[in-house]
């Protein structure tokens, strides 16, 4: 059996983590990990500081969204987070109000590929259509728009990222919202340019060869 206690731990530390990187601001935001064992989903509470996220701040919860432990209610965004768990694949789901990513969602329809290493979310993030705060209709339209991706912008709203592992969406969420701050400070500039289809299959191609983005030890030379 996995340890409850260890997870509402993880979901503190990663709530603490993404406040003091600046992506979950105040009360805004909620973070969720699945309890691989009996599929429940270990959650941040409703009304809390994440700053200052402690274990007990984290609640559980069964996938129709009942609290099964933990004396707080869970976040409203509650149905987005059980939404996007149940379309499948997903370990932890990070939702922020994150200042770029959100002004993304304020003015476009998307983000294109700016940089390779978007690659890692899936490609061009989508921006799902504006529904009410802890609605069905948003939890329908975020988890469609993640369909393919590890990550979807929130119209007016904000962001989701997921992950196989809680690390995973957390280093999501702090990879879309340094996308979307090189389109803010590249527009800055100019028109910002895109990687095109070519250019993005070429990056796929060149990290398979290269297994990019793990260590390994140096090549002795002879
Ligand atoms: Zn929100």
């Amino acid at each position: 059996m996995s340890d409850v206690g260890a997870l509402r731990a993880e979901v503190a530390r990663a709530s603490r983590r993404l406040a003091a990187e600046g992506l979950l601001i105040g009360t805004a935001g909620n973070v969720s990990v699945v309890d691989p064992d009996t599929g429940n989903l270990v959650v941040t509470a409703t009304g809390v500081v994440l700053a200052e996220c402690a274990d007990e701040h984290v609640s559980v919860v069964d996938p129709r969204g009942r609290l099964v432990a933990g004396d707080l209610e869970p976040t409203s965004e509650i149905g987005l987070h059980l939404s996007v768990v149940a379309a499948g694949g997903v370990g932890a789901v990070v939702h922020t109000h994150a200042p770029a990513a959100t002004a993304v969602g304020c003015v476009r329809d998307s983000l294109p590929v700016i940089h390779y290493q978007q690659l890692l979310l899936g490609g061009e993030i989508p921006v799902a259509p504006y529904a009410t705060f802890g609605t069905p209709e948003l939890a329908a339209a975020v988890s469609r728009t993640l369909i393919g991706r590890s990550a979807a912008l929130m119209a007016n709203h904000g962001a989701v990222t997921t992950g196989g592992s809680l690390d995973k969406a957390v280093e999501n969420a702090l990879l879309l919202e340094w996308c979307c701050r090189l389109l803010i400070d590249s527009s800055v500039l100019g028109e910002p340019r895109f990687l095109d289809e070519a250019a993005q299959t070429a990056v796929v191609e060149a990290a398979i060869a290269r297994n990019y983005g793990t260590t390994r030890p140096a090549q002795e030379e002879n």
